[in-house]
């Protein structure tokens, strides 16, 4: 079975000579295999093709796939975008009492999914070109679960919750503060415990639209979970919260929602592993097709999913497996060049507002240092006050770039290249930052605003960032248009493409699936040794930390109040540090040793913590 996809957004008839009509061999004999469409792109016919391949080599813009499919997934559509346009082929199943989860690449179908599930979007079984009716829905699921879900979805007799994927646009829906949102649809009473639960308490009074990304987070997810219905959907439960916040919701989920079915759509591994009973893995060519799965136990899901080979399906998802391994990095007692110095310093805001005190640090040069700690807990001011961009209230001003000093004891092979025989020299410390909540309201091209960045596009910014990031994919596109993934790679593309010593990025993990954090992880490793620069990276995806991270810079205190930085670690004692305050361990899977949340006080949890092995063995 073959099907032919025409990505829309990139075909530009006005801007090519019809290639996929000229060069097509079978219109050459007379078969209409392509013509042109009535919005003046081409249409290919899926019973004329040969599957020859030339109209994809020839089209300017990319903008065909020819995908030769198992003959399987005949009469499996569930719903397809128009012609040429993206097909899901199954289902994942709600079952009432478990919470399954949707774990897949972006742009495979995940929303549509939830959205057919939620009763947002009637599936047309594949066909674009006639009305299908309940009736023909139904029967195509006789025998399954899903027979009787339709059915009752049909009648209106289910009632069903639903939390979009992009929490950005709830602000121009809705007038009014928090606590007026979540007032007029608490239908059930838990909004109090939710509220309590999830410590949004002061953002109550708040206008909706003066939210931080991670309140605007967690009220969306309560004004689902308080919705009376026997079924709830949830399409990313993370971006922008940190890493108690998203364990304190997949607890609140569990525990509001016991008894419910639930479907999550989540790219936190470690909170899916926590969250979910069963999970549906999605493979396919994001933008092209996509296959839901089967239901699988969570684990094996995850494990398969990571390993790249899906067993009972027979599909490799990934050339090569992602690892973790149970220990530290070894710190090596070669010497690496300090790179960025500073001395201990504190910022207050104002009289006795927030409170930052940093004791004195450094950064090597090449370096990758992970940043772990709440959110508002001062990681931003830290890196505006090492930017110079605001000055310290005590403390001698940070410091200044430090080329050519040994630093001890950093993970081996991948400093910068040594700088021996300079004299240390101290220059200012020009930084790029990627904020971590990001807009992208300008209708302007992708690739116009890359190149208007300032000092221009170096060369070597193509092969070492757009490339990887995937940007040359996307450039024609408005940045208006972008998915959430999509204008997370742009907006750290631009990080990348400025000229700076230091890069700090503010969580460019949102919304990034699996293999584009792993993309993004070579990215800058690669990026920070070629060029000799340091990088701070902040998020909460801890596997993102672990794979990413030479050391880690810790930041507890109390987030909005007070803020403390005792240093940068080696990653054991960092973790340890860290997930110490946290209060959690993590225990390895036996067979691929991932890292898993151990239920606090469970058997294992409490042995970890009096070995003080929070993480690595
Ligand atoms: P995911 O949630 O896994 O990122 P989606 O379900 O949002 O994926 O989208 C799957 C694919 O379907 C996308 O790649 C996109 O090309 C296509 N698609 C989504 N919505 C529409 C639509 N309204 N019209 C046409 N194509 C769409
Ligand atoms: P993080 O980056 O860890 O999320 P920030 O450094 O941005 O935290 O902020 C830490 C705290 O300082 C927050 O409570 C924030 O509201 C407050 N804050 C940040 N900038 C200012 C400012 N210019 N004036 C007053 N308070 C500020
Ligand atoms: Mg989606």
């Amino acid at each position: 079975m073959r099907i032919a996809i025409l990505k829309k957004d990139k075909c530009q008839p006005r801007k090519c000579t019809s290639e996929c009509i000229k060069y097509c061999p079978m219109v050459q004999t007379g078969a209409e295999t392509v013509v042109v469409g009535s919005d003046g792109k081409p249409v290919i016919s899926e019973d004329l093709c040969e599957g020859c391949g030339i109209c994809i080599k020839k089209c300017p813009f990319s903008a065909i796939s020819i995908i030769g499919l198992p003959e399987e997934l005949k009469g499996e559509e569930t719903h397809r975008y128009g012609e040429n346009g993206f097909v899901l082929y199954g289902m994942p199943i709600p079952r009432a009492g478990k919470i399954s989860g949707l774990l897949g690449e972006n742009g495979i179908g995940k929303s549509t999914a939830i959205k057919i599930l939620a009763g947002l979007q009637v599936p047309n079984l594949g066909n674009v070109t006639a009305e299908v009716s309940w009736y023909e829905i139904i029967k195509r699921y006789s025998g399954s679960e899903l027979q009787n879900y339709f059915d009752r979805l049909s009648k209106g007799k289910i009632r069903v919750a639903y939390k979009p994927q992009y929490v950005d646009a709830i602000p121009k829906f809705f007038d009014g503060t928090t606590y007026e949102l979540l007032e007029s649809t608490d239908e059930t009473g838990e909004s109090k415990r939710l509220i309590k639960a999830f410590e949004l308490e002061e953002a109550m009074k708040t206008d909706i639209k003066a939210l931080s990304g991670g309140e605007l987070q967690r009220v969306a997810i309560i004004a689902c979970m308080i919705r009376d219905a026997d079924f709830y959907f949830l399409d990313e439960i993370t971006p922008y919260l940190d890493i108690y916040q998203r364990m304190q919701v997949a607890k609140g989920i569990r525990n509001v929602l016991e008894g419910k079915a639930v479907v999550v759509v989540e790219h936190d591994l470690a909170i899916l592993d926590m969250l979910a009973d069963y999970v549906h893995l999605l493979y396919g060519e994001p933008g092209g097709y996509g296959v839901v799965t089967l239901p699988k136990s969570t684990n094996r899901g995850i494990n398969e999913y990571l390993s790249g080979f899906l067993q009972a399906e027979n599909v490799r998802i990934r050339d090569k497996p992602i690892e973790f391994s149970a220990h530290p990095p070894r710190e090596r007692q070669e010497e690496r060049n300090v790179f960025i110095e500073y001395d201990g310093f504190e910022k207050r805001y104002g009289e006795d507002g927030f409170l930052l005190e940093a004791k004195p640090g450094s950064i090597a040069l090449g370096e990758v240092l992970g940043i772990v700690g709440r959110n508002a807990i001062g990681k931003s001011t830290f890196v505006k006050v090492l930017a110079g961009e605001t000055e310290p209230t005590a403390g001698s001003k940070a410091l200044t770039g430090l080329a050519g000093k040994p630093l001890q004891g950093l993970r081996g092979g991948r400093g910068g290249a040594p700088t021996w025989g300079r004299a240390p020299q101290s220059f200012d410390i020009t930084l790029s930052y990627k904020p971590q909540y990001i807009k992208g309201e300008l209708d302007m091209k992708v690739k116009d605003f890359i190149y208007s960045l300032n000092g221009g596009l170096r060369e070597a910014d193509v092969i070492d960032v757009l490339h990887p990031l995937g940007i040359p994919e996307i450039e024609e596109k408005s940045l208006k248009e972008l998915s959430g993934g999509e204008l997370q790679s742009v907006a750290i593309a631009a990080c990348l493409c400025q000229d700076a010593s230091l890069y700090m990025l503010d969580e460019p993990s949102a919304h990034l699936d699996v293999e584009q954090k792993v993309r993004l992880i070579k990215t800058l490793r690669r990026y920070a040794e070629r060029r000799e620069v340091s990088m701070m990276i902040v998020d909460h995806d801890i596997y993102l930390i672990d794979l990413l991270s030479d050391r880690l810079m810790v930041f507890n205190g109390e987030p909005g109040v007070r803020g403390e930085i005792k240093g940068s670690f080696g990653m054991r004692e960092g973790m340890n540090l860290f997930l110490k305050e946290l209060g959690v361990t993590f225990r390895r899977d036996e067979s691929t040793l991932r890292p898993r949340i151990n239920k606090i006080g469970s058997a294992k949890d409490r042995e970890q913590k009096e070995k003080g092995q929070y993480y690595y063995l």
